[in-house]
């Protein structure tokens, strides 16, 4: 069967990669591939960086409420096609269908809240700053900015950033993932419909000779990633020698606190959502369970009964509540932590290695798996595992979670689960990471909140999506001004 080759988007025409090398991707519930992708090259950014250099000065002069009425269109568009959209991503991406629908949701809210450009690009003055002297400052835009994406959520996390950057009158470059590249490539067609001026917005697919393009090439102004750390790390510091603004999102491992005192059966769909969702390949997965107190066996007991009857198939299946993992190599990966797990003396209470699903024998599938004992030196509760590997980690007291939550890596996420609000109070006070869920679960701020962590789990100062993106892409100029 011959696969289909996915195009890259520049200056407003589809077109081919001058690369002759392709990935395959693949269809994860049935680990078959079904596309593919062009390993860009830098001529492939210098073009697309040309068009959005090219377009700057146009976008810029068009007024802002002119520019928000592309958005208006594509939110409109978005809705039209929404079933689509959901469907290729949980064709390529493997997560369950609704959870894709979720997600494209997340992405509208993004292009809704960025409409909002009007005021939340606004600037400030103050009269009389000395005698008859006035300033103020506004907003503009700067330029070219670049977004690199990662595979768990191919279709909103790149909307954290692209309808800021657009509204606020930069124009835009955006590689996927090269292992969900078909999501955006979908998304593409809409704003293809929608008609954006050329050159606006363009799409370059690629790994990582197009994030050395993009890093190294003096037309681009700054750089929004999200990925895992190690790679952050390397996008923050790569910005830091080439003098470009940047926000770098990285990895997690997030705990859930459950206090002695937690309603159960109340947390329950939340904790399965926060473990199991995606396969646990969210940046917001719950990835250690930790009971404080003398709630420990009960918890144990309630959860791994309800992980046990999580339905693991197809995404496209409505029935399915978790999908496959992304490829052959991770679920090796995901495996080979569950074996060192066992080597390292964890119990395992359930072993999702064996899962086979029918119909999809050669799918990427790791079942539930929920591993009791598990001490904070552990690999299982040291490393991200990104998968649906459950460490408990048993605790005493407050004083204990806390400082299990504040001696990981990262500080991406956490959350506590309580019936006492001077405890949930304390817990959020006093834990590092920067988004925090009360008896919700591992919750995702909405696109009018930030996006981003904290230590390891971010790189940088400004975060996704919120008010103060606007401030990432722009410059605010002051002018102090005095009339004779
Ligand atoms: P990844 O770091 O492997 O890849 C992310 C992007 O970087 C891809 O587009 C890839 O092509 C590129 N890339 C990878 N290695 C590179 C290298 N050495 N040089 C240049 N470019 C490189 O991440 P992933 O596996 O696609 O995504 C999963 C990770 O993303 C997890 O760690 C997850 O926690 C994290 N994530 C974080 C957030 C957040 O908000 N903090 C959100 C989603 C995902």
């Amino acid at each position: 069967m011959t696969l289909p080759i996915l195009q890259n988007f520049i200056d407003g025409e589809w077109c081919e990669s001058n690369t002759g090398n392709h990935f395959e991707v693949f269809d994860p519930a049935k680990g078959q591939p079904i596309a593919l992708v062009p390993d860009g090259t830098s001529a492939d950014v210098d073009a697309a960086v040309r068009a959005a250099s090219e377009a700057f000065a146009g976008w810029r002069e068009t007024p802002p409420l002119s520019r928000a009425r592309y958005l208006f269109r594509l939110k409109e568009a978005f809705e039209d096609q929404f079933d689509e959209i959901a469907e290729v991503l949980t064709t390529e991406q493997g997560k369950a269908i609704d959870e894709a629908r979720g997600e494209v949701r997340r992405m509208i809210e993004n292009v809704e809240h960025a409409t909002g450009v009007t005021t939340l690009m606004c600037g400030y003055t103050l009269e009389d700053i000395a005698k008859n002297i006035d300033c103020y400052g506004h907003r503009q835009p700067i330029g070219v900015f670049g977004c690199i994406a990662p595979y768990n959520f191919p279709a909103m996390v790149p909307w954290w950033f692209l309808p800021y950057a657009l509204v606020s009158g930069n124009t835009f470059i955006l590689k996927p993932s090269e292992q969900v590249p078909m999501t955006q490539g979908r998304i593409f067609e809409v704003i293809d419909e929608i008609g954006f001026p050329e050159g606006v917005v363009n799409l370059v697919n690629g790994s990582r000779d197009v994030v050395n393009a993009l890093l190294n090439h003096p037309g681009i102004s700054g750089i929004s990633f999200v990925g895992s750390s190690p790679t952050a790390r390397y996008i923050y510091q790569k910005c830091g020698e080439t003098g470009k603004r940047v926000q770098s999102l990285g990895g997690a491992k997030n705990i859930v606190a459950v206090m002695a005192d937690a309603n159960l059966e109340a947390a329950m769909p939340s904790l399965l959502t926060s473990f199991y969702g995606c396969a646990g390949q969210r940046c917001l997965s719950g990835s250690i369970l930790a009971p404080v107190g003398d709630i420990a066996d009960r918890l144990v007991a309630q959860f791994s009964d309800a992980a046990k009857t999580i339905r693991v198939g197809n995404g496209l299946d409505e029935q399915t509540f978790m999908g496959p993992l992304i490829s052959g190599a991770h679920r090796d990966r995901v495996v080979g932590y569950i074996e060192r797990g066992i080597a390292e003396g964890a119990e395992l209470v359930l072993d999702g290695r064996d899962i086979s699903v029918d119909g999809y024998e050669d799918g990427f599938f790791v079942g539930p798996t929920i591993f009791d004992k598990v001490s904070p030196d552990m690999a299982l509760a040291s490393e991200e595992i990104f998968g649906p590997v459950v460490s408990i980690v048993r605790t005493a007291d407050m004083d204990e979670v806390v400082e299990l939550v504040n001696s990981r890596d990262y500080a991406n996420a956490a959350c506590i689960y309580t019936g006492s609000g001077a405890a949930a109070r304390e817990f959020k006070y006093r834990v590092l990471p920067s988004m925090i869920g009360v008896n919700i679960g591992i919750a995702a701020p909405m696109s009018f909140f930030p996006f981003g962590g904290a230590g390891n789990s971010m790189f940088g100062d400004i975060k996704g999506h919120g008010q103060e993106i606007f401030q990432f892409f722009t410059d605010t100029k002051v002018v102090i001004e005095r009339w004779f």
